[in-house]
C-alpha cells in the first residue's frame, strides 16, 4: 500500500514512542508523563507548544509555509484503562492495575509520527492543530478541553480523529456521514422499602417485586415502545441488594447505560425511562432516587468533512479499502464533543494482523494497538492536512460571499 516512503521511514521510531508510552499507561487526567512526552517532542521539531489545556491537554501549533489562513484540528486521546494487562510481551504495562487497552498508546505515537513529517515539510497553506487530550475513557477530558477554550484559543475550520477497530482488518478504513458511534447515559436507580425479618414481608416494604418488575419494563422499552427502524440499547449492568439470607433488604440498586444514534432517541429513551421508574416504583409503594446523567454525544460526521477524509484515506488505501456504509458502533467517544464545536470526521481505522493480540477486541487484557498501523494512521493525517490546507481561503469567508 502506497503509504509515502517518508512517512514509512518513521515506523521504527513511532513503534518505539508507542511501546514506551504502552509500557507506561495513565489513567485519565493524570497523564504527566505521556503529555511532557509529547510537549518535549513537539517542541523538538520547532512546533509552538501550549500545555495544561483541560488539565493533562497539549495543543500543538504549526504553520504551513504556504499563503493560507484555514486552520485545521488533528486530535488524538492519550489515557489508559483501570484494568490489568494480561500480555507478557517486553512492551507490557509496568504500572500493575493500569493498561493501554484501547490503543491510545498507538493515536499518540501516530499523531506524533504526523506532527513530525508535517513540521519537516510544511508543505501545506495556513495551520494545523495538533490536539493531544486527557481523559477519553469515560471522564470526558474532550470537553474538558473544549472548556477550557480549546476552540477559542485554537479555532479549527474541521477537526478530525481516528479510533483503531480491531473487527477490521488492517487496511482496511470505515469512514462515512452522519452517526459513526452512540450517545450513552448513565443511570443509577436506587428503590426505598423498608427492611423487615424474611418471615414477615409484610412488616416492612420488601423493594425486589417492584425492582424485579421495573427490570421487565425496561427491557420492552426498546422491544415495544421505540421505533424498530432507530438504534437503542438499554443494558442493566448492576443490580444489588441484600446482606442476609433471613433479612429482606431496604433497597435494591440497578444501575447501566443507555445508548443511542439520534437526538430523537436519545430524548425518547429517557423520557420512556423516567416514566418507568418512577410509574413501576409508585405501584409497588416504593420510593425512588435516580440519577440520570448525560454523558458522551453521539458521533457525527459531518459530510463534507467525512467524504475528504474518505479520499484522503482512499489515496493511501485504495478505494475498495473504504467502507462508507459501515454501521454506526453503539461505544461512545468524547470526540463528539469537538464535532459540536466544528465540523469534521471520525476515522475508524481496522487493525487486525499479523501481530500479536491485533485482532483481540478493544478493552480486554489480551488486547495490543498493532504497529503496523502508524504508519498508515499518520499517512492519513498527512494526507487530511494536504487535502484541507491547500491554497485557498477559510471556509467561512467562501461561506459568507
Ligand atoms: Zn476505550
Ligand atoms: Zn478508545
Amino acid at each position: 500500500m502506497p503509504v509515502p516512503d517518508r512517512i514509512a521511514a518513521l515506523s521504527p521510531e513511532m513503534t518505539a514512542w508507542r511501546r514506551d508510552i504502552h509500557a507506561h499507561p495513565e489513567l485519565g487526567f493524570e497523564e504527566v508523563r505521556t503529555s511532557g512526552l509529547v510537549a518535549e517532542k513537539l517542541a523538538s521539531w520547532g512546533i509552538e507548544v501550549h500545555a495544561g489545556i483541560g488539565r493533562t491537554g497539549v495543543v500543538g501549533v504549526l504553520q504551513g509555509r504556504h499563503a493560507g489562513n484555514r486552520r485545521i484540528g488533528l486530535r488524538a486521546d492519550m489515557d489508559a484503562l483501570p484494568m490489568p494487562e494480561t500480555n507478557d510481551f517486553a512492551h507490557r504495562s509496568t504500572r500493575p492495575g493500569v493498561m493501554h487497552a484501547c490503543g491510545h498508546d498507538g493515536h499518540t505515537a501516530m499523531l506524533l509520527g504526523a506532527a513530525k513529517h508535517l513540521a519537516e515539510t510544511r508543505d501545506f497553506a495556513g495551520v494545523v492543530h495538533f490536539i493531544f487530550q486527557p481523559a477519553e475513557e469515560g471522564l470526558t477530558g474532550a470537553l474538558a478541553m473544549v472548556q477550557d477554550g480549546l476552540f477559542r484559543r485554537f479555532p479549527c475550520d474541521a477537526v478530525y480523529g481516528l479510533h483503531n477497530l480491531p473487527q477490521l482488518p488492517l487496511g482496511v478504513a470505515a469512514i462515512r456521514p452522519g452517526t459513526v458511534l452512540a450517545a450513552v447515559d448513565y443511570f443509577a436507580i436506587r428503590l426505598l422499602g423498608r427492611s423487615s425479618h424474611g418471615a414477615e414481608p409484610h412488616r416492612g416494604i420488601d423493594p425486589l417485586p417492584g425492582a424485579t418488575q421495573l427490570y421487565a419494563a425496561l427491557q420492552s422499552l426498546v422491544s415495544r415502545r421505540v421505533d424498530p427502524h432507530g438504534t437503542a440499547v438499554l443494558s442493566v449492568a448492576q443490580f444489588h441488594a441484600g446482606t442476609s439470607d433471613i433479612v429482606i433488604p431496604e433497597s435494591v440498586e440497578m444501575r447501566g447505560t443507555i445508548r443511542t444514534l439520534t437526538p430523537e432517541m436519545r430524548a425518547q429513551m429517557e423520557a420512556l425511562f423516567r416514566q418507568a421508574v418512577t410509574g413501576t416504583a409508585a405501584a409497588h409503594g416504593l420510593e425512588v432516587e435516580l440519577d440520570y446523567r448525560r454523558s458522551y454525544p453521539p458521533t457525527i460526521n459531518t459530510p463534507q468533512e467525512a467524504a475528504l477524509a474518505a479520499e484522503a484515506a482512499a489515496k493511501l488505501l485504495g478505494a475498495e479499502a473504504i467502507r462508507g456504509d459501515f454501521p454506526s458502533l453503539t461505544a461512545g467517544e468524547d470526540f463528539s464533543y469537538m464535532l459540536q464545536e466544528a465540523p469534521g470526521a471520525f476515522l475508524l481505522l481496522g487493525q487486525a494482523g499479523e501481530a500479536e493480540g491485533s485482532a483481540v477486541p478493544v478493552h480486554n487484557g489480551r488486547y495490543d494497538f498493532n504497529d503496523d498501523l502508524l504508519p498508515i494512521g499518520a499517512g492519513c493525517l498527512v494526507q487530511i492536512v494536504q487535502d484541507e490546507l491547500r491554497d485557498r481561503a477559510p471556509l467561512h469567508e467562501q461561506r459568507a460571499g
